[in-house]
């Protein structure tokens, strides 16, 4: 890790501009992200910091991925605190643009629009995009008027969300191929519950809770890994999920294959797969992943 104490503040399309001049010759790796940010978000900037010249994170609470029914509004905003962690990280510039600097009323975002890429817009229909049917479409465009913005070599994403890292690598070789997808492993805390910016929502019981559901995914996976057949893999779901009731109210809780995203019902496929959560805990969601391995 290096620790850079001239982390510049680019609060504008200027701003990143002069930054961009300043830097043209070196190659520039993004960490997008909304902000409230734990060592989950900092891993990624170690990832990316690996493979680029300088790291830009960007802050920006993107309306698009949120429903009205959402959380947009006391979504955490903790500017000032963010910045004080990313100045013992590797990362050399904040990118905080406006809302009107990444949605001008005349930029043609419409090219972003996941429905014109019928190959890639199956996998915003399942899992998270079921109950939450604006979510990818919201990540799509603002990751893409990013891109297109900051021109970076790589951009790194979490493996927390899975779902949002495949879509984004698929979207990005289609319009950006020549910039690297980058992918890091979920951080979890000493309970090995996923960090998350929601897990501020909840209180120290709450928090205890929560971690029911990582627990119960491990113990999952393992019952998954040995198992021999399509009856026996049904009832350990089925169990586990009876289990997750006690605590929250289940999304989904579904294996799917880690490429396309089809459940897998059977152990045939059970090779190339994940065990994918969304679960609510009072009015918080919280998502989670596991290889089967
Ligand atoms: P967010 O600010 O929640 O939109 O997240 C920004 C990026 O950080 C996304 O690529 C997330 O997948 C990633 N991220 C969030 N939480 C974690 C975590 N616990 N471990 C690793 N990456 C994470």
């Amino acid at each position: 890790m290096t620790p850079s104490h001239n982390i510049q503040n680019l609060s504008s399309l200027e701003q990143l501009q002069q930054y961009q001049n300043q830097y043209k010759d070196c190659r520039i790796g993004l960490v997008p992200t909304m902000g409230n940010l734990h060592s989950g978000h900092l891993s990624l900037v170690e990832t990316v910091a690996a493979h680029c010249d300088k790291v830009m994170v960007s802050i920006f609470v993107n309306p698009a991925q949120f429903s009205p029914q959402e959380d947009f509004a006391s979504y955490p905003r903790t500017l000032e605190k963010d910045i004080a962690l990313l100045a013992n990280t590797a990362c050399s510039a904040i990118f905080i643009p406006k809302n009107e600097e990444i949605y001008p009323s005349n930029a043609a975002l419409s090219i972003y629009n996941l429905q014109n890429y019928p190959d890639v817009e199956p996998l915003s229909k399942v899992l998270c995009g079921v109950s939450r049917p604006h979510f990818f479409d919201g990540v799509v465009k603002v990751v893409c008027r990013l891109f297109e913005l900051v021109q970076p070599y790589c951009a790194c994403f979490g493996e927390k969300d899975y779902q949002q890292l495949l879509i984004l690598q698929k979207i990005t070789a289609k319009l950006f191929p020549t910039i690297k997808i980058l992918s890091s492993p979920t951080k979890r805390n000493a309970k090995k519950l996923a960090l998350s910016s929601r897990n501020n929502y909840f209180d120290a019981e709450q928090l205890e809770f929560a971690t029911q559901l990582p627990n119960c995914m491990k113990e999952t996976v393992q019952r998954l890994v040995s198992c021999q057949s399509k009856e026996q893999w049904q009832i350990i779901l089925k169990e586990a999920k009876k289990h997750l009731e006690k605590y929250f109210s289940i999304d989904y809780f579904e294996v799917r294959d880690n490429d396309d995203l089809q459940l897998v019902e059977s152990p045939n496929a059970k090779l190339n797969a994940r065990l994918f959560a969304a679960v609510y805990l009072q009015d918080v969601r919280l998502i989670d992943n596991n290889p089967i391995t």
